[in-house]
């Protein structure tokens, strides 16, 4: 069974990125008969708003999209993400941290030549507290997974389907280019890349359809599902959505929001062509 999912976060208003993902998914999931879901990324409960959650439904039915009932929202689902961050520190793969991010910015300023500063879970933890153990974990703290010591659990190639090509998790390049990511920040239930992979796998997501600038944090996602015994999904990384600079859309685009095409009299079919895409049955 093919199933998929759109994944916004309620903290702003939804733009021509966000459309073209949600359709892309979308338009998957009909073309293989498959199911397309919806979730709520509202982990970050001090940017979280219920009245951008109701945005988010409001322009996806305006765009002519469906999805299953059962909307799940990751703000209610800590208990999963905890039992998962206990398994992989029963494993002995986690740390507790304090550092803040000023800290890792001062930690992290005798840079070393040809050692990466930054990868996919931004910069590169230099490992202050690494020495700690989980049982010395307070409030305070955020978990961080130890890399070394989860890719040494990867003891035969772990393949991977993106965009129709088999990848291949490359331990070393988890240690050097990734680090130790975190799993749980402090004051929240769990960092995105732990909930992202708990909450496809419970909800038995077959196929992820997502933005590029998703793609260099697949390889974290692919280690997790291996360490947690989760299966992995197939992976499509799409092009992103720019403005006329060529930059990226963020949420404070809000002159692209979809919700001010709509206010200015434009129809869905409009945003459609904008973004490069046809209407399902058109
Ligand atoms: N809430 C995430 C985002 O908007 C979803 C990422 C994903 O699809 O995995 O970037």
């Amino acid at each position: 069974m093919f199933r998929t999912r759109f994944a916004p976060s309620p903290t702003g208003p939804l733009h021509l990125g966000h459309a073209f993902s949600a359709i892309r998914a979308f338009n998957a999931a009909q073309a293989n008969d498959g199911s397309f879901h919806l979730r709520i990324d509202d982990l970050d409960q001090t940017r979280a708003r219920p009245a951008w959650e109701d945005q988010i439904y409001t322009d996806l039915t305006w765009l002519g999209l469906s999805w299953d009932q059962h909307v799940r929202r990751q703000s209610e689902c800590l208990n999963n993400y905890t039992d998962a961050i206990e398994k992989l520190g029963q494993m002995g793969l986690t740390y507790p941290c304090a550092c803040s991010r000023s800290d890792i910015e001062l930690a992290a300023n005798a840079p070393q030549e040809g050692v990466p500063d930054f990868g996919p879970d931004g910069r590169i933890y230099p490992g202050t507290c690494r020495h700690r153990t989980i049982d010395e974990q307070t409030d305070q703290d955020s978990i961080r997974l130890n890399m070394q010591k989860a890719a040494q659990h990867i003891v035969e190639p772990i393949e991977y389907v993106n965009n129709g090509r088999i990848q291949i998790l490359d331990p070393k390049h988890l240690v050097s280019h990734v680090g130790d990511v975190i799993l749980r920040r402090r004051a929240m239930g769990a960092a995105y890349h732990l909930a992202v992979v708990v909450d496809d796998h419970l909800q038995a997501m077959s196929h992820v359809v997502r933005g590029k600038d998703l793609e260099d944090a697949t390889q974290i996602h692919v280690l997790l599902q291996h360490l947690l015994g989760y299966k992995t999904p197939v992976y499509t990384h799409h092009r992103l959505i720019r403005d006329d600079t060529g930059k990226r859309l963020a949420k404070r685009n809000d002159a692209r929001a979809i919700a001010t095409y709509r206010d200015l009299g434009h129809s869905p079919q409009d945003i459609y062509a904008m973004i490069g895409l046809t209407p399902l049955g058109t």
